[in-house]
């Protein structure tokens, strides 16, 4: 009965990555290539995430709505950079019920422009703005290499679109919206992320700003995990959302747009899981604990079941997210492993023994083997495990700020800039110029991250060319 080991992740990460995601349960591959099937184990993890950032849109005033997948073609010519930046993602129906279509329709990649449409009908005074409307759903981009949850062709989301009445409503829009990202991150997946501005090139298309979270991951490679954008009045203009303001004059409306996809559970992945695999936040994860009764004979498999079964209920009644693994055809050490694997954070251990001593054993999945057991006592073992579960909650996040801040490298020179880059990110000058940005692409394959909106007071010189430059910015190689 005994599993394969998974490749480490020193061998190979990537590898790592692909049997991780298929043993943990997580996900499987789709018959279309580029698709992925999100299994029961993967969506409860989704869903755990999608409450938590679903009840503080709601809380800061947003409401859910729908729009239809297909949207005609000819929408996407109207804004031009929008059109360039995908078109060459797009899933453009041509035939339906048998007949060739006479407008052709695009599977949306994102809904800015249907959406936009219907603000254009729903738009006419200052009276009807702001619209906070979010819609969770999948898009389709035409996507060649795929990687389940972090580039896969259909993946899953939420999508904010927003219209305000002036242009420092809709930027204060978009970093509220980024600052519940940066926390959902710290605060429920244990992940440290820099927020801060995109450069040109690398702002989403049609946007007048793109601020995103960065988040590096256990081979040091950086993942955009989050994106909220400001358009100023470009998709306004393009699809007319326009109203009577106050002085009953007619203006163009203010937008944003937002979103963070399926591929955070990567992030999750990449970021705290080991070499035994997958390692969950506990207040992400769909399981917090597992009980493993442990027992030989019948009489022993009796009285351990008796406390086991009592353990449950107390946890289970105190809120905790737990399981019962009474499975009977494998080992314990087999379950061990499953557990592991999945990224169970505790794993409540019974014998015959804890029911003589009136104790059990825990078992931390951050941290496998000896260190990570404690015997304690079943008096009161509620609020021992919630106690235990908020210990690895803070210490996942610990342990991966450490890590992230010991890979960033603070670089003067374009030697020290290219030598960081090859195991880290570097963080320096930058005189903002697309020059200098292709160069570091072309030569080290980093690409700029984001701009911290955290920049130390003095000015610099850039790291590239050495003129003089008053913002630093984050290089790195990212998924
Ligand atoms: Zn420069």
């Amino acid at each position: 009965m005994a599993e394969e080991k998974l490749t480490s992740r020193a061998e190979d990460f990537s590898e790592w990555y692909n049997q991780l995601v298929i043993r943990a349960d997580m996900a499987d591959y789709a018959p279309v290539r580029g698709c992925m099937v999100v299994k029961p184990y993967g969506w409860a993890l989704w869903e755990n995430i999608t409450s938590f950032l679903d009840a503080e849109f709601k809380k800061t005033g947003h409401v859910n709505a729908a729009f239809p997948m297909l949207i005609p073609l000819s929408f996407f010519e109207k804004e031009k950079e929008h059109v360039e930046g995908f078109a060459p993602e797009l899933a453009v129906v041509t035939h339906g019920g048998g007949e060739e279509l006479e407008e052709k329709l695009a599977v949306r990649p994102t809904s800015e422009t249907i959406i936009g449409h219907m603000y254009s009908k729903w738009v006419k005074s200052w009276r009807d703005l702001p619209i906070l409307i979010v819609q969770w759903g999948s898009v389709l981009r035409w996507e060649l290499r795929t990687k389940l949850f972090l580039r896969t062709a259909e993946f899953y989301w939420h999508e904010g679109h927003t219209a305000h009445a002036s242009a420092e409503e809709a930027k204060e829009e978009m970093y509220r919206i980024l600052d519940i990202y940066e926390r959902f991150c710290r605060e429920e997946a244990a992940i440290p992320v820099i927020t801060g501005t995109k450069s040109e090139t690398e702002k989403f298309a049609g946007a007048h700003t793109t601020t995103s979270i960065e988040a590096m991951m256990w081979d040091k490679r950086a993942l955009q995990s989050g994106t909220s954008h400001y358009f100023g009045t470009n998709f306004a203009k393009a699809f007319e959302i326009q109203f009577l303001n106050k002085e009953n004059q007619l203006q163009y409306a203010e937008t944003t747009s937002w979103a963070i996809s399926s591929r955070i559970i990567g992030a999750i992945i990449m970021v705290h899981g080991d070499d035994q695999g997958l390692v969950l936040p506990p207040r992400l994860a769909p399981t917090q604990a597992v009980i493993v009764p442990i027992y030989k004979t019948e009489a022993e498999k009796s009285k351990v079941m008796e406390v086991a079964d009592r353990v449950f209920l107390e946890l289970k009644a105190a809120g905790i997210r737990i399981k019962m693994d009474d499975r009977d055809n494998v080992s314990s050490g087999f379950k061990f492993n499953d557990w592991e694997m999945r990224g169970v954070p505790v794993r409540v251990e019974i014998g015959p023994k804890d029911v003589e001593k009136g104790s059990v054993a825990l078992a931390r999945r951050d941290r496998p083997g000896r260190e990570g057991k404690t015997f304690v006592s079943q008096t009161d073992l509620a609020s021992t495990v919630n106690g235990l579960l908020a210990e690895i909650q803070a210490s996942l996040l610990n342990r991966a700020t450490e890590y992230r801040d010991a890979n960033i490298h603070n670089v003067q020179t374009y030697d020290e800039l290219k030598e960081a880059v090859k195991d880290g990110w570097a963080f320096g000058y930058w005189c903002e110029s697309r020059e200098c940005e292709a160069k570091v692409k072309e030569e080290t394959r980093a690409t700029t991250r984001n701009i911290p909106f955290n920049q130390p007071s003095e000015t610099g010189t850039c790291s590239v060319c050495g003129q003089p430059s008053h913002r630093k910015v984050y290089f790195a190689k990212a998924y």
